[in-house]
Formats: C-alpha cells, structure tokens, sequence
C-alpha cells in the first residue's frame, strides 16, 4: 500500500480542508520551549543537508535548498541558510494568519520575510524519508517561482482576471469541469497509454480557453514537482508515484491515501485538482523523454505544454 505520498498534504489536506487551529501560544525566542524547538529543527535540517548531497545532481531545480518555515503553535519559524549556503540559521518566527491545514506542505512567498517563497510544514515532515522528499518538492516550487511563476502565471486570463477580482484561492478554485463527459472519457483513455499529446489537443479544442489554462498550470506547477519528486524517489528507493486514472482506481486511491493520513473525506465521485499532478507528471515526462533539454528549462515547457507542442 503506498503511503505518505508527496501530494498527500496539498492533494489531501488542502483540497479537504482538514484545517488546524491556530492556537498561538509563542511568547517568542527568549521562550525556553521555542529555544528547544528552534534547535531540534535546526537538527533535522542538518540531516536535510546531508540528504540534498545525495540528490542535488538530479536536476536545475534541486541545485540549491530555500527557505524553511516550519508552523508550530501558530506561528511560523523560519530557517534559511547561512551566507555560505550551506547550512540553516533561525531566521525569524512570525504569527501565522491564515487557516493551513494540521501537516502542511505547500510552497508561498513570505510577506513578513522578503516575500520569499519558502517551503512551509510541519516538523513531522522530517520524520520520514518520504516526509523529506516533499520538501525537496516543496523547494522544485520555489524553484519555479525564482524562474518567474507569478509572471508567467499572469500571462494567463483565468488567473489574471481572479487575482484583479482579489480570488487568491484560483489555483485551489477554479470551477474547472471536472464532470464533463469528454473529461472524463479521455482521461481514463491515458490510464492505458493513450497518446498524452492527441489527448491535450483533443483537451484543448474541447476546453474553454481558460479551462485549458487552468488545466496546464495544474500540469505544469505539480506536474513537474512530481516528476522531480519521482526521481528523488527513483535515486533513493521509495515507491514512486503513480495515481490510476480511470475514476474508480483514481477514488479508491484518494480514499485510501486520506484513510492512511487519517483525514476524513466524502466518497469522491470525480476527478479534482489532483489529477492534473499525475497529468502533468506524465506528459513532462513525455516531452523530456522526447527532448532532453527541456529538463530544468521550465519556460520553455511550459510553452510547449500550453501551445500542445507534442
Ligand atoms: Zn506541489
């Protein structure tokens, strides 16, 4: 049974809204409780160190590790690393102001710190192998964003239009037509190897323009973190990941997933958010599998992706 898979908190957490409280109980640094915790993280991110030598090699996006800040009593604690790069520092903590949910996994720029973007998590993120691999995933977004993500991402209509409309949550809110019968058929074609480029012409002629935007940024954002994610794993002998696609394997597995993270969900009648991950990851697959230089030039792929240059 595969368990702790990268997408679990973003997939699970985020898209189920299993959210924590913030409870804010720090009373800052000078606190002996914070001390101890600052220096166990400090700890783990040592260990993190060591395991980024392992597999910094594997692509442009893994070269340097990000910031880190880890949510802990409603507050975030932030680590970056020190002016050698080469290992962390207690940077700050700062109260957190929004609603995240309880083991959180996801990539933001951070307002209070520079607008950095940092990985944010929980400290039961390093207790596993697979637990430290989703923030090397978490770091291919930072990555992304460092190449220019926002700028790109407001080259799209859909996402241009939200934000002026002040919807932060487009990337999470988008009434993408999940249900809609061509959807539906066509992707559960790709569960046995149909053409991933016939299938995202077929996409967007049938799509509307801002559908097939959506769709594509989905692909691209945690399409690629998944396939880096998935060598990772490769290199360090974890399972990888692969999500069925046909409606009834794709349920079963988020049901199974949300039942092992022990998050309560409805039973899922059809596709969502996630799938575009494993879309994504196959046909980023498939297009550096057809040119391999395309890998780490996210530009140029994602311009590949939406203009269905395969
Ligand atoms: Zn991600």
């Amino acid at each position: 049974m595969k368990k702790n898979i990268g997408f679990v908190v973003l997939g699970v957490a985020l898209l189920f809204n299993s959210c924590a409280s913030a409870s804010k109980k720090s009373n800052g640094v000078n606190n002996r409780e914070n001390m101890s915790f600052i220096e166990k993280q400090l700890v783990s991110l040592e260990q993190l160190c060591t395991l980024h030598k392992e597999i910094q090699d594997i692509d442009k996006s893994l070269e340097k590790l990000g910031p880190v800040a880890v949510v802990e009593n409603g507050f975030y604690f932030v680590f970056d690393l020190d002016q050698a790069g080469e290992k962390y520092e207690f940077r700050m903590e700062y109260p957190v102001e929004m609603e995240l949910p309880q083991s959180v996994r996801a990539t933001f720029p951070l307002g209070f710190y520079g607008n950095k973007s940092a990985a944010v998590i929980t400290e039961d993120a390093f207790e596993t192998l697979e637990g430290r691999i989703t923030i090397f995933h978490e770091f291919v977004h930072c990555f992304q964003s460092e190449e220019g993500s926002w700028e790109l991402k407001m080259t799209l209509d859909s996402a241009r239009e939200a934000y002026e409309n002040q919807n932060y949550q487009w990337e999470l809110n988008h009434p993408f037509p999940y249900t809609s019968e061509i959807f539906i058929i066509k992707t559960e074609e790709l569960d046995n190897d149909y053409n991933i480029g016939a299938y995202h012409k077929e996409m967007k002629a049938a799509l509307s323009e801002k559908d097939f935007e959506y769709m594509i940024w989905q692909e691209w954002t945690e399409g690629y973190a998944t396939y880096i994610e998935n060598l990772i794993r490769e290199r360090l002998g974890v399972h990888t990941i692969n999500i069925p696609l046909t409606l009834q394997g794709y349920a079963t597995y988020l049901e199974n997933l949300a039942r092992e993270t022990g998050v309560t969900i409805d039973p899922i009648h059809s596709f969502d958010r996630s799938v575009f991950y494993e879309i994504g990851n196959r046909y980023i697959a498939a297009l550096i599998q057809n040119d391999a230089m395309l890998k780490g030039d996210i530009k140029t792929l994602f311009q590949k992706m939406i203009n269905c240059e395969i």
